[in-house]
């Protein structure tokens, strides 16, 4: 599954927002730094409305929605990377997630202590990513040599690896995060698999207090403006509310919204945006046990796509029984479809699109 890593300065709100996220109130958050010293791992349902309409027509007598991962990564000090605090451990943790969602504080309250004295969003984010490029130079630099001597020896894989991790250094000894390189195309796996912290795509959280929820702050809109010039996703929520409203039931929770001037929670724009930044879609599955959405990356063809079901999907694939979702909430269902000959029989070249109802056909 994908994984996002919620990381920022101790006392940001982390905690209550993972909470709030995986509905559990138990890990209460504490205001202290450190409170967050083993990794959490949630697992988020992903609001998607068309799933309950393909479950009402296939008669589903179950709804399983897809999931999403969120990774809440222990408190980040100044000198992380040197092993000061939490260093290591947080280094470990990062390195795993998909995505890294910077969680960063709007909120003055004088009862929360802030690690550096006073509230400034913008420049806990230098901080934080500071610290993370400092780990990606250091890593790099220990690397380095060892590949290059390989490469020295002839290996021509080694000899791209080195040319891989010096574009990386130039751009961190610039003081700017590795995801600012530019890659060529051929080479992105590669890029991957060197594992750096600040190559990974990145989405800004702005944890604005209760009365700024609907409306934003001043604080916040920097935040907006930062993240716009990156080009990166900025949701502006507050974890307290968000906190508030995971207790709540459902009509409870539509009345809170309302009250608040909210369309819907923070949290689901926040799934919508993870979605959106790690390039997601969805497709369906559809009978009478089960309604089910899975997740996968933008391009990917039915063979890949299957095999997020099962390995065995992927390994002995014939073909895939296809339904755009529209012409299936159009047509009733698969016999519709298939009588309106809008059910596609598509091979292992098919790039699956968003919303397809899809039934593999599959050798054992
Ligand atoms: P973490 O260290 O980043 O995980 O931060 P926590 O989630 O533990 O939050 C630290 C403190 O800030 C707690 O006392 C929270 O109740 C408080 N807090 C978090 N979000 C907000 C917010 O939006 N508004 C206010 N006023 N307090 C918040």
């Amino acid at each position: 599954g994908f994984k996002c890593g919620i990381v920022g300065l101790p006392n940001v709100g982390k905690s209550t927002l993972f909470n709030a996220l995986t509905q559990t109130a138990a890990a209460q958050a504490a205001n202290y730094p450190f409170c967050t010293i083993e990794p959490n791992v949630g697992d988020v349902a992903v609001p998607e409305p068309r799933l309950e309409k393909l479950a009402g027509i296939a008669g589903s007598a179950n709804i399983i929605p897809a999931r999403m991962s969120f990774v809440d990564i222990a408190g980040l000090v100044k000198g992380a990377s040197q092993g000061e605090g939490l260093g290591n451990q947080f280094l470990a943790n990062i390195r795993e997630v998909d995505a890294v969602v910077y969680v960063l504080r709007c909120f003055v309250d004088d009862d929360v202590t802030h690690v550096a004295g006073k509230v400034d969003p913008l420049a806990d984010f230098e901080t934080v990513e500071t610290e993370l490029m400092l780990a990606d130079m250091e890593s790099l630099e220990k690397r380095r040599a060892n590949v290059e001597k390989k490469a020295k020896s002839g290996d021509k894989d080694a000899k791209a690896q080195v040319a891989l991790i010096d574009l990386a250094l130039d751009k961190l000894r610039e003081g700017q995060p590795a995801r600012f390189a530019e890659v060529p195309e051929d080479q992105r796996r590669e890029w991957r698999m060197l594992q750096l912290l600040t190559s990974k795509p990145v989405l800004f959280i702005a944890n604005v207090d209760e009365e700024s929820a609907a409306t934003g702050n001043e604080m916040s809109r920097a935040v907006e403006k930062r993240a716009a010039e990156e080009g990166a996703v900025c949701v502006t929520i507050s974890a307290k509310i968000e906190a508030e409203l995971a207790l709540l039931d459902a009509d409870e929770r539509a009345e809170y919204l309302e009250s608040l001037g909210l369309a819907e929670p923070g949290l689901n724009r926040l799934i919508h945006a993870g979605y959106r930044l790690l390039d997601l879609q969805t497709y369906f599955t559809a009978g009478p046990k089960e309604a089910r959405a899975w997740t996968i990356r933008k391009g990917w063809k039915a063979p890949r796509a299957a095999g997020v079901i099962h390995g065995d999907f992927e390994k002995g694939f014939i073909r895939a029984e296809t339904i755009a979702f529209d012409d299936y909430v159009a047509l009733n269902g698969e016999a519709g479809a298939r009588e309106a000959g809008k059910l596609r029989q598509e091979g292992k070249e098919y790039v699956v699109q968003d919303g397809d109802v899809l039934l593999f056909k599959f050798n054992v």
